[in-house]
């Protein structure tokens, strides 16, 4: 349902109309409510009254011809008209009225104050509510009527019941776990042995690999109420709001203990706080505010944080310092088991057809992340409905890897034929250096179906096993292969295309890092010239060296990246028969298994 606001006034608007309001109230209403109510009566009443020595005070006011003249208690006040009479004074006198020059301005001194000094200050106190209503509703939700909510989102008794056993893969991260879901359920058997649970866990990982999940999977697990925030909903445009806000949030936790407070993202607000020139006040008192809160709760207080982040080494050092953010968990991409674990879960929602193996799917699905195979799950349901069948079969889901990895098929996308058969030359080359190089398939699968995300072909990279190290002829070998898409268009064609832009960006990037991270030159033996900053996201790495050392680096790197090129083209002209044979194979079918590949090459 979609909120339809209203335009926002400026603030002065409201003070415009508080000072019309106000400005009308003094010129009307003032002058009215101070005067008392004349009665107009004849000149024989008057008579009459000063007769019966009834006046109380009489003013003549002999320019507008007329008498006002109140009775004895003074709570009325009379006018009339004057009458030529040489008697008036006289009478008067006999009357026993008071003579006096201001009927008009006199009241009775309660309303006078009431009047001056309470009503301006009731009137100021009314509007001044109802503009402070009006801005809180216009700077919050519907339920912001107080300045500094938290809005967290509270799921009591983890409603959406997510348990470990949803939660594929990442065993290791479930194990750390498992001790705080313990701990939730049975507090007195840590207090008993004096052990403090840690305030704060830290799940780091990149993007997609269940950490949100593994969160609520904590809480559902413990089956305690889960407070679940993201860090940038802390910074508000205010400098202070986010700060009242995590007293909030702090304050609402603390009530419902034990309970799981978990803050996603919170690099938004737990960056390093020194060396910025455009400092930001708001997420500076936030952070202070949320680690005094943090030292604030007791240990065994029965409030475990939790927070996730895909970027662990941009935060504050005094966040992830002992006695905060203290356990860190790494939720890294599955593996090969961890991702067919990951599909099953998935497949668990779909129809799925007897032909389906999920070990090969996993396998063909290498470097995929929990939610690209949740993703590739989902792609293949759409495309099994698309076609109109009942159930998934294999045929859906190894498109749909391609799909989530490379984008859908472009349908109008033509290549003419000469740029069909580069690509294809283009792509065996990559295979064919890397199958001389290793002797084994290089590949599971290459097609030369343009993509939506511009890639000409695709190459489906076997999975290359549990692999924790790389030797310098490896890396040194990965460089080849990645120059021979260019190698085989220099052998077969004399030119070369620009095709091969991401090959060079990557290869410029390995052979950098053989140099400069894995001190795998001799010039520079084991020094490090370059640190790693953004593990998780890209991998972005700084330079820390001087620039005769930078040139003396990017020497070497064309120096590497030379050799390893012309190393791949020396393979490809050995042999040009197959890898002939191979593209015109490629050309014809526009798709190559790796086993076919191989039958080829060794035929
Ligand atoms: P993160 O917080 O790490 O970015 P999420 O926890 O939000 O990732 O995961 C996004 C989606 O990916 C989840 O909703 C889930 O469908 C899927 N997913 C990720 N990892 C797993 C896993 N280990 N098991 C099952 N599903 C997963």
């Amino acid at each position: 349902m979609n909120e339809v606001k209203k335009p926002k006034k400026p603030l002065i608007f409201y003070y415009v109309i508080v000072l019309l309001v106000l400005m009308l109230f003094n010129f009307l209403a003032m002058p009215w409510l101070t005067q008392r109510q004349i009665q107009q009566v004849d000149y024989g009443t008057f008579l009459e009254m000063a007769e019966n020595k009834e006046l109380g005070q009489v003013e003549v006011q002999q320019q507008e011809n007329q008498i006002l003249f109140t009775n004895k208690d003074n709570t009325a006040v009379y006018k009339t008209g004057m009458m030529p009479d040489p008697d008036l004074t006289q009478r008067l006198a006999d009357s026993g009225a008071q003579f006096s020059g201001e009927i008009i301005e006199q009241m009775s001194p309660l309303l006078s104050f009431l009047l001056t000094w309470i009503l301006p200050i009731v009137i100021f106190a009314v509007i001044g509510q109802f503009m402070y209503k009006r801005m809180l509703k216009n700077a919050g939700g519907p339920n912001a009527m107080m300045f500094g909510k938290s809005n967290a989102k509270v799921y009591v008794k983890s409603s959406e019941g997510i348990k470990f056993a949803d939660v594929a893969g990442e065993d290791e991260a479930k194990e750390s776990l498992t001790e705080i879901v313990d701990y939730l359920h049975n507090p007195g058997k840590y207090k008993e042995v004096g052990a403090a649970m840690p305030k704060g866990i830290l799940l780091v990982g990149p993007p997609g690999t269940g950490k949100t999940m593994l969160a609520k999977a904590v809480a559902g697990e413990a089956n305690v109420p889960f407070f679940s925030m993201s860090g940038s909903e802390f910074v508000e445009m205010f400098v202070g709001m986010g700060a009242a806000k995590v007293r909030d949030l702090f304050k609402q936790a603390k009530e419902k203990a034990p309970c799981i407070v978990f803050i996603d993202e919170i690099d938004a607000i737990g960056k390093k706080r020194e060396g910025q020139i455009d400092g930001n006040d708001e997420r500076e008192q936030t952070l202070n505010q949320l680690l005094t809160e943090m030292d604030g709760f007791e240990e065994n207080s029965g409030v475990i944080l939790l927070a996730a982040t895909n970027r662990p080494e941009s935060l504050d050092p005094a966040l992830t310092r002992p006695g905060r953010f203290d356990r860190r968990v790494p939720v890294e991409l599955p593996d090969l088991k961890g991702r067919e674990e990951i599909l099953k879960v998935h497949a668990k929602k779909i129809k799925v057809g007897p032909d389906v193996d999920f070990g090969k799917i996993a396998r063909m699905a290498s470097g995929a992340s929990g939610a690209e195979l949740a993703n590739i799950i989902n792609e293949a349901a759409l495309r099994a409905v698309r076609d109109g069948r009942k159930s998934v079969t294999q045929a859906d889901l190894e498109e749909s890897i391609e799909v989530v990895i490379a984008g859908y098929q472009k349908k109008n996308a033509i290549l003419t034929d000469s740029e069909k058969k580069i690509v294809a030359y283009h792509e065996i080359g990559h295979a064919l250096v890397a199958a001389m190089q290793s002797h084994s398939a290089p590949v599971q699968k290459i097609t030369i179906v343009p993509r939506t995300s511009g890639a000409l072909g695709y190459t489906m990279q076997v999975e290359e096993g549990e692999h924790y190290l790389m030797s310098k002829e490896e890396i040194e070998n990965k460089v080849a292969t990645l120059t021979g898409g260019r190698a085989a268009e220099e052998v077969v064609f004399g030119s070369v295309t620009t095709g091969a832009s991401n090959d060079i960006e990557q290869a410029t990037k390995l052979s950098r890092a053989m140099i400069t991270r894995y001190g795998m030159s001799e010039e520079f033996d084991m020094v490090a010239m370059e640190t790693l900053t953004n593990q998780y996201l890209g991998g972005d790495t700084s330079l820390s060296c001087s620039a005769e050392t930078q040139a003396q680096i990017d020497r070497q790197v064309v120096a590497l990246v030379k050799k390893q090129h012309e190393k791949a083209r020396q393979i490809l002209k050995e042999n040009r028969q197959k890898l002939d044979e191979l593209a015109k194979y490629l050309y014809e079918k526009e798709t190559i298994t790796g086993e076919e590949f191989m039958s080829i090459l060794h035929a």
